[in-house]
């Protein structure tokens, strides 16, 4: 994919307004729990710098919905960001005049201004009188049309930062210009929040395994009776139009050919496995059979590139996350051994991959979640959209 790189930016004595996710977890005691976005920004702050630009930093935290409230605010930032990047950090922005006195200026939260999700033209104009070039450094955010992900680039010459980079190297290389035969595991709870992702990998794709929840209702459309798994049977009619588009394209669906059974929905409720026409009245599918798991480590030999969204069963109850510990183990060995090349993405997923003890494996895990499903939905980003073609 092109794009304009941080690397084509001309960098020495400006000012660069950098788009950064650090809207990160928190404890109740304040403290962040997981810092992985915050140091995913740090190689481009660097980078600025030691090119002799001065960084000028926006981001979001939580929903303030355009107001400034205190819980909201980003100063507990400040001394992570001193302490990671070694200099002082400044901070303005929510009811101050905005002043760019420090090499490294942290703004204020962006959605304390109304207009910043609104994509407001004024704010945009207001922002970009801060600096001389934008630099979007949030793939996570790059969905959304606001301000801080697309709207500055109508003021400011725009370029990737090194993270955003690494997300559109990666996730290019997976579905736009991938190795094939390209292999799609798509799970979790319900197809209605996943049949935009669904149309268009079966367009794209050589095979897809469909897993979790949603599977029950490919199951369900097939004429088997699931009991009371998750099942959408009001979308019965899409699935079977999803497997019809995957027919005309070539393109192989893997549905589960056994199944893990229980009548509760709890961590090491009584369970065994079975096989798709035996599922009892009472019970419900809580995860994929030792079966499908053979069918889809073979599916991954046969891959060259293998891209992944969703959980294959309830993975947070024991042990109802088998199938997908032991398929993403599989993967991440392939990785290793026979050079796979496998991307995953989706909140839910990094949680199930990390769990599984594969996602240092992956070739890639992106840190997005909205923004990766879109991607993986084939629409177009606003935020990635600024970084390609000409400047004007
Ligand atoms: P999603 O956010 O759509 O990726 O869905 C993730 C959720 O799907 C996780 O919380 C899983 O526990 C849940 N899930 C996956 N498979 C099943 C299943 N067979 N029955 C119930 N929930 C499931």
């Amino acid at each position: 994919m092109q794009f304009r790189r941080l690397e084509d930016a001309d960098l020495s004595g400006k000012t660069a307004l950098v788009r950064v996710d650090f809207n990160v977890p928190r404890c109740e005691d304040g403290t962040i729990s997981d810092d992985t976005r915050i140091q995913a920004a740090l190689p481009t702050i660097r980078a600025i710098r030691e090119a002799g630009g001065k960084v000028v930093l926006l981001s979001h935290f939580g929903r303030p919905n355009g107001e400034a409230k205190a819980e909201f605010s980003l100063k507990f930032l400040l001394p992570v960001l001193e302490q990671h990047l070694g200099e002082v950090i400044g901070f303005t922005g929510g009811d101050d005049p905005v002043s760019i006195k420090e090499n490294i200026t942290l703004l204020e939260n962006t959605r304390f201004h109304p207009g910043e999700t609104k994509g407001e033209d004024a704010l945009a104009k207001e922002w970009a009188k801060l600096g001389d070039i934008f630099v979007q450094d949030a793939f996570s955010a790059s969905h959304r049309n606001h301000v801080s992900s697309a709207g500055l680039a109508n003021y400011l010459p725009a370029y990737a930062g090194l993270a955003m980079e690494r997300e559109l190297d990666h996730l290019s290389q997976a579905l736009e210009n991938p190795a094939s035969p390209v292999l799609g595991v798509v799970g979790g709870a319900k197809v209605s929040t996943k049949i935009d992702l669904l149309s268009n990998l079966v367009e794209k794709l050589d095979m897809l395994a469909i897993g979790g929840g949603m599977a029950n209702t490919f199951l369900a459309a097939q004429g088997y009776d699931v009991g009371k798994s998750l099942c959408e049977h009001d979308l019965k009619d899409t699935a079977l139009k999803i497997m019809d588009t995957a027919h005309e394209q070539n393109c192989r669906i893997l549905l589960p050919i056994d199944v893990v059974a229980a009548t509760e929905f709890a961590a090491h409720a009584p369970h065994r496995v079975c096989g798709l026409d035996e599922v009892g009245e009472n019970e419900m599918i809580l995860d994929a059979g030792p079966e499908t798991v053979n069918g889809l480590a073979d599916a991954i030999d046969r891959a060259k590139t293998l891209i992944w969204n969703g959980p294959l069963g309830a993975f947070e109850i024991p042990p109802f996350d088998t199938s997908t510990f032991e398929a993403a183990q599989y993967a991440a060995k392939r990785v290793k051994r026979n050079g796979l090349i496998a991307v995953a993405g989706g909140g839910d997923t990094v949680a199930a991959l990390k769990h599984a003890g594969a996602a240092q494996d992956f070739t890639f895990i992106s840190t997005a979640g909205g923004a990766f499903l879109e991607w993986m939905e084939g629409k177009s980003l606003p935020g990635v959209e600024i970084l390609t073609g000409e400047v004007s």
